[in-house]
């Protein structure tokens, strides 16, 4: 579990109060204290001032500007090369989805208490390896020690990957620890939503892309990639140092590390490489909502809330009180932090797939199975499953 903070906007709760709003106008001090002094200037000083305002609101448009784009890179020609399923191709595709074996054998072996060194967590670990490794992908495990509040840790981020060869990458990613309580009512806090279930759908998507991928006959040049995060909680109170431990070491060491090694200067980082960053958080409760909060991936954003659509449309998924997706910010919705941040910082290009505000059960013994609901983690497997087939220009019927 984590202490996630937004930079703005309001929502959260749960154990540790909610989220850190930092800024934003609630934040303003009163101003009432300068309107008297403010009456007797001179009106060449309010011309000044009136100017300097100006100049000062127009220097914060453009850093906020600027803010909201350097770490962009352009992820337009991405699945740019548009690729849109067929009602046919949606319709096989929602074919193979079973309900009992998602829960039963994908989700169950996640559902128990699992921080990080614990012999859950150890299990947890081998649950996904062994479910990817027998589905033919490429299994790597990312092991480093970091220093935590607690003393000396190990990690291990997993890495699946369907083409190790390929130049390019899309990755879904998530969380597989449970936070930490070492007493307390939330000691048994085994995180369903918190990353449980997310982990689970990303199992699935590798279930079901699968024998689509054997059968790919375009060559994009793209391969998905699974990567599970290790140490995404912190151990005690969540800051810079204490959390997203795995994120952290794997885009640090990805920013090192070239695609060809050997092949000169030329060939790209891994980081580089990665055309878009799907992170999946607390996601499997009741009435989710997804906010935008990049310009450079809002596109994918309108894709997977267009797909959600389509799917309802066609009674593939049910309709839910309303979309998950929240369309209003148009990539600019205050952003969470999570294990994108550090990936953000050196310009991959996110997608971030979490529910704002945190359910009322975010952090507590509550994020249990009594809070998952079937209908909505159907529509997760299908939205997620579609957006990533038609990304990768995958076609079910040929399956
Ligand atoms: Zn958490």
């Amino acid at each position: 579990m984590t202490k996630k903070r937004r930079t703005g906007g309001g929502g959260g709760g749960g154990a540790e109060g909610g989220m850190v709003k930092v800024g934003g106008l609630g934040s303003r001090k009163p101003r009432s204290g300068k309107k008297r002094s403010l009456q007797t200037r001179s009106k060449t000083t309010w011309l000044l001032m009136a100017g300097g305002s100006c100049l000062a609101v127009f220097v914060m448009f453009l850093f906020y500007q600027h803010l909201a784009t350097s770490s962009d890179r352009d992820v337009s020609t991405a699945s740019g090369k548009a690729w849109t399923l067929s009602d046919e191709q949606l319709i096989a595709l929602s074919k193979d989805t079973s309900m009992r074996y998602f829960k039963n054998e994908l989700l169950e072996p996640l559902m128990v208490v699992r921080p990080v060194g614990s012999e859950n967590h150890k299990k947890a670990r081998q649950h996904i390896r062994t479910t990817l490794e027998s589905l033919g992908w490429h299994v790597e495990t990312d092991t480093f020690t970091d220093s935590t509040p607690l003393g000396r840790k190990t990690f291990h981020n997993i890495i699946a990957t369907w083409d190790p060869s390929a130049r390019q990458r899309v990755i879904f990613a998530a969380h597989y620890e449970s936070k930490l309580f070492l007493k307390g009512p939330h000691k048994n806090f085994i995180g369903a939503i918190d990353s449980a279930v997310p982990c689970a759908i990303l199992l699935d998507l590798a279930r079901s892309l699968t024998p689509l991928l054997r059968t790919r006959t375009r060559a994009l040049g793209t391969t998905p990639q699974l990567v599970f995060f290790d140490g995404e909680e912190a151990f005690e109170n969540w800051t810079a140092k204490d959390s997203i431990y795995g994120a952290r070491h794997l885009a640090s060491k990805w920013a090192a590390t070239r695609v060809h090694a050997g092949k000169g200067r030329r060939s790209p980082t891994m980081l580089e490489s990665i055309e878009c960053l799907v992170l999946l958080d607390l996601l499997g409760a009741k009435n989710p909502t997804i906010h935008s909060a990049f310009p450079n991936t809002h596109f994918l954003h309108r894709r997977m809330a267009t797909m959600e659509q389509r799917l309802v449309s066609l009674d593939l998924i049910t309709r839910q009180p309303s979309s998950f997706f929240n369309t209003n910010y148009a990539g600019r919705a205050p952003a969470v932090e999570d294990d994108h941040i550090p990936f953000v910082r050196r310009g991959v290009p996110v997608l971030h797939l979490i529910t704002v505000p945190f359910p009322r059960e975010w952090h507590t013994a509550g994020d249990d199975a009594t809070i998952l609901d079937d209908d909505v983690m159907l529509n997760w497997i299908l939205i997620v499953r579609a957006f990533a087939a038609e990304y990768l220009h995958l076609d079910p019927t040929r399956a």
